[in-house]
């Protein structure tokens, strides 16, 4: 019988639908394979084999009586650990939450159990969101499957090392700065992240509300499209969801790129990107081009700035997010020894609860929102934010979509940059536009650099609510790569 952890979801979905195997098979067989390797990766926090079992044998029975299913229907799923889902704990990689278990679903969650997708457990990810290689989670960092002295990218670093290694065909990521399509560059997989407002953020353990979107990991194009419409749509629990139907992403994907316009971003070619990402994307672009695209160099000058100011809006929004971590209401609670006063028990908690790299944004943030120093700080980069989202309308009146490689390089080794966070920051230096601007934008697997031998990531940028722009190129670029070297991921991930 086929290995089922090495099928694409829709294909597993297939199979499942034909009767050929189960969802609970298909789900044991992620578990199992989740036991062998997940030791060497510690991609999970929390694996909840009999939720997960239970969800699929409600699925199997679902189906037994004639219920009609949709194509993710008994698929397994790896979700990172920032949504909440009821009874099962949430820790968003930080000690703070060590013990909370939440009382309620995120409607991501309850969508994708609507759809039988089966949620295997929780991934592990930066403290909150903050990060870009997964090490700054509380629990130890996650290694990456293609070289397992490398990071998985971050802050969804479990979720997608899960999925590059065949421990789940889907996988859930939030993207602030890049936290999707970073690690999805660097672990060789589809990452998107839709418009912001196309997927709730109910549930979803705020970092920075006005960035934060839900969005898909996935080894192909069309699963991410296919998981991307079960979490997508209009939810009233949201205030910033946007009431309008979730285009037509999965029938986008075969449609080819003959006669689109694709703007390379000038901003983000030259001299800062390491050799193979350059070479991996000049001949993506080229075989676009191939493909019957209008190819045309497009400058968005503001774009040096999003990082700047992203590490201003980023913050000020978490320092004022974070205030709800107090050890009054959630997880740990340190030095409440019957004499301390509130004041004493949260300065106490938070020290203890929360890492550097969290308390340094805390910080940041507070100083930044300050009066004196808000329109200096805060106030400046919100103006930077409008001036980009500008070049994105001006680029987006001459082309349909815009492209950049996803990272300056491919995965960096375990420590190298832990100490430096400048460093650090600069991997989301070409995927924070598209968070500032709110518009959609996606990465998928452009080949491995010659270097190295890593992935590399090749991104494509859509104006908000074309999110299918994005599944167009990416499809096209995916199927000519595909047929050209074969796909990168579907033989054993190397490392394991
Ligand atoms: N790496 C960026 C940061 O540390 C982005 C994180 C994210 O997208 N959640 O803020």
């Amino acid at each position: 019988m086929t290995d089922l952890t090495r099928l694409s979801a829709a294909d597993l979905g297939g199979v499942i639908a034909r009767g050929e195997a189960s969802a609970v098979e298909a789900t044991s067989a992620h578990l199992d394979r989740i036991a062998a390797v997940d030791d060497r990766l510690h991609a999970f926090l929390h694996v909840s084999a009999e939720r997960a079992l239970g969800c699929a044998r409600s699925v199997d029975a679902r189906r037994a009586a004639g219920e009609r299913l949709g194509p993710l229907a008994g698929v397994p799923l790896a979700l990172k650990d920032v949504f909440v889902q009821r009874g099962v704990p949430t820790t968003c990689g930080s000690r703070i939450l060590d013990g909370w278990r939440p009382p309620y679903d995120a409607t991501v969650v309850r969508r994708l159990e609507g759809a039988g997708v089966v949620v295997l457990g929780k991934t592990n990810m930066d403290e909150f969101a903050m990060g870009s290689s997964t090490e700054n989670s509380a629990y130890g960092p996650t290694f990456n499957p293609w070289a397992l002295d490398r990071v998985p990218g971050g802050s969804s670093g479990g979720s997608a090392a899960a999925v590059a290694a065949f421990e789940a065909p889907l996988g859930i990521g939030t993207d602030t700065g890049g936290s999707i399509r970073q690690p999805a560059a660097v672990c060789g997989l589809v990452g998107a992240k839709p418009t912001y407002g196309g997927v709730s953020r109910y549930g979803l353990v705020a970092f920075s509300s006005s960035l934060d979107q839900a969005g898909p990991l996935t080894r192909t194009v069309l699963d991410a499209a296919l998981l991307h419409e079960v979490i997508g749509g209009h939810d009233p629990l949201d205030s910033t969801s946007i009431d309008a139907p979730v285009p037509a992403l999965s029938a986008a994907v075969g449609q080819g790129v003959d006669g689109l316009r694709i703007g390379v971003v000038r901003e983000f070619t030259g001299d800062g990107y390491a050799p193979g990402v350059r070479s991996r994307f000049a001949e993506a672009v080229a075989v676009l081009e191939s493909l019957g695209a209008e190819v045309v160099e497009v400058s968005c000058p503001h774009f040096d700035y999003a990082l700047p100011a992203y590490y201003l809006i980023a913050p000020s929004e978490c320092s004022s997010n974070l205030a709800r971590f107090d050890g009054m209401r959630y997880g740990l609670r340190q030095g409440d020894d019957g004499t301390a006063s509130v004041e004493e028990v949260m300065a106490a908690t938070r020290a203890a609860g929360f890492g550097a790299e969290v308390k340094r944004r805390i910080i940041l943030g507070t100083y930044a929102l300050s009066s004196g120093y808000y329109d200096a700080y805060y106030g400046q980069a919100q103006k930077v934010r409008t001036l980009i989202i500008r070049d994105f309308d001006a680029a987006f009146e001459s082309v349909d979509v815009l492209v950049s490689p996803t990272t300056p390089t491919t995965a960096f080794r375990i420590g190298e940059r832990a100490d430096d966070p400048l460093a650090m920051y600069l991997a989301d230096l070409c995927t924070i536009p598209s968070d500032l601007s709110g518009g959609a934008a996606l990465s998928v697997p452009c080949g491995l650099a010659p270097e190295d031998g890593l992935p590399v990531g090749f991104q494509v940028m859509a104006p908000a609510m074309a999110d299918e722009r994005m599944y167009r190129v990416a499809g096209a670029l995916e199927a000519e790569l595909d047929g050209r070297r074969g796909h990168p991921l579907l033989e054993e991930a190397p490392a394991l």
